[in-house]
Formats: structure tokens, C-alpha cells, sequence
């Protein structure tokens, strides 16, 4: 399955190339020769058929993951950047590539709300917060980091609390997906509202996106803030006041 995907991939690049006439024939020909023997079309093309993961790196991670597939991936861009993947330095920089990515996108098909396992009865409907969780992700429009906070509050309903390391964990595993900011704020804002079924939640995320950062308008520094507000909490805007005041 993996090499039916390399030998596409790798007869593909040419599609998009400027002589793409004469580079549509080539490809039929570089596909169907790839068929018929994958290992030596891999073998002129530069890339390795070997897998440089073992079984075990590809086992226990969502049914889609391919680490395969990402090192296919990166070592596309490295030509397509111009750079010969085969270098010393970068030899092995697909493969570290793909484990990077299973680290930060671990989260993809998972529902935040699942982290929320435990709760405590404790009967009161007073504020709680937890204030500046750090988190990084990645810009789904760019696959650039933005890095910053949130806070999360909200205002138990029967008793229902949980641990304040759970309410971390959401906002940890909205992150490890490819994100928009707006919508990791909504995401936990949901994952609280049907994991503790509270009167109200208010999140609030800060973040610099490295997408305006180091590219585009170039503007470093600049923090972009977003809020979702459920159940009573979108109404009450004098509750809302007094949580704004503790953040
Ligand atoms: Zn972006």
C-alpha cells in the first residue's frame, strides 16, 4: 500500500512542471514503467524504498497516520525546493519530519471532550478559571506554528467539577490537530459544555501567528485574541464582566 503511493507520488511532480505537454507522455511512461518495477524506478528517482521506520513507529497512532507518507512528503518539498534530499544533512530529515508531525498532530479525530474523564461532586455554581494554559499548534492555512494561551472558565451546574489538569488537557488536545484559532476556541468551549453540562463557559485564546510573523504582512509580535461564550455566559453580560476582570 505504501508503495502503490510512493510509485504515484513520484510519477506526479512532472504534472505541474512548465513542459507539461511533453512531460504528460513522459509521466504515463514513468508511471507505468514505476509499476512494473517500483524498486528500480525508486532507485533512479533518488528515493529509498526501504521504510526508515520500523513496524512498531507506525502502530498505535490513528488508522490514517503514515509516517510513510509524510517522509514521501517532505522529501518532495526538499526537491521542489531545489534541494537534494540525499544530502548528509538532510538524509534524514523525512523521517524526522513525520515524527514531529505525529507529535504535534496526535489529536486529529480525537474529541477534546474525552479528556474531561473525571468529575467531583462538589455543590457549588461559583466561578472556576484556569488562567494562561500555554499551547502551541499549527495554522491550518500556512502549517506554521501560532503559539500562545488560553483561559478557560466556567460556572459548574450540579455539582459537576473536574480536575483543573483535565481542563488543561482539552485545550492540549485541541491543539495537536491542524487548527484555525477561531475554531480551537469554539472547540473547547464545546468540549466543556458537553463533558461538565455546566451553566456557562468562556474561553479566551492569545496568540501570535508565526504565519504573519515571518511571512505575508511581517508583523511580529502582534497577538490576535479570540472568545467563545456558551450557555448563560452568552447572555449574562454582567457575569461575563466579572470573569473578564479575573483573566
Ligand atoms: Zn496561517
Amino acid at each position: 500500500m505504501t508503495t502503490d503511493y510512493f510509485v504515484k507520488q513520484s510519477a506526479n511532480p512532472l504534472a505541474d512542471s512548465k513542459e507539461s505537454q511533453s512531460a504528460a507522455a513522459n509521466e504515463t511512461r514513468l508511471y507505468s514503467e514505476a509499476k512494473d518495477s517500483p524498486t528500480r524506478f525508486a532507485s533512479q528517482s533518488g528515493f529509498s524504498l526501504d521504510s526508515q521506520f520500523d513496524a512498531s513507529e507506525q502502530l498505535n497512532f490513528a488508522p490514517d497516520f503514515d509516517l510513510e507518507k509524510i517522509a514521501q512528503g517532505v522529501r518532495m518539498i526538499l526537491e521542489g525546493v531545489g534541494e537534494d534530499p540525499l544530502r548528509e544533512g538532510l538524509l534524514d530529515t523525512p523521517a524526522r519530519v513525520a515524527r514531529m508531525y505525529r507529535e504535534l498532530l496526535y489529536g486529529v479525530g480525537c474529541d477534546p471532550a474525552d479528556e474531561v474523564t473525571c468529575t467531583f461532586n462538589e455543590e457549588t455554581d461559583d466561578i472556576v478559571i484556569v488562567k494562561d494554559i500555554q499551547f502551541a499548534t499549527i495554522c491550518e492555512h500556512h502549517m506554521v506554528p501560532f503559539i500562545g494561551t488560553a483561559s478557560v472558565a466556567y460556572i459548574p451546574k450540579g455539582g459537576r467539577i473536574t480536575g483543573l489538569s483535565k481542563i488543561a488537557r482539552v485545550v492540549e488536545l485541541a491543539a495537536r490537530r491542524l487548527q484555525l484559532q477561531e475554531r480551537m476556541t469554539a472547540q473547547i468551549a464545546d468540549a466543556m459544555m458537553s463533558a461538565l453540562k455546566p451553566h456557562g463557559v468562556m474561553v479566551i485564546l492569545r496568540a501570535e501567528h508565526l504565519c504573519m510573523s515571518i511571512r505575508g504582512v511581517k508583523k511580529p509580535g502582534s497577538t490576535t485574541v479570540t472568545s467563545a461564550n456558551r450557555g448563560v455566559l452568552k447572555e449574562d453580560a454582567t457575569r461575563r464582566q466579572e470573569i473578564s476582570q479575573l483573566l
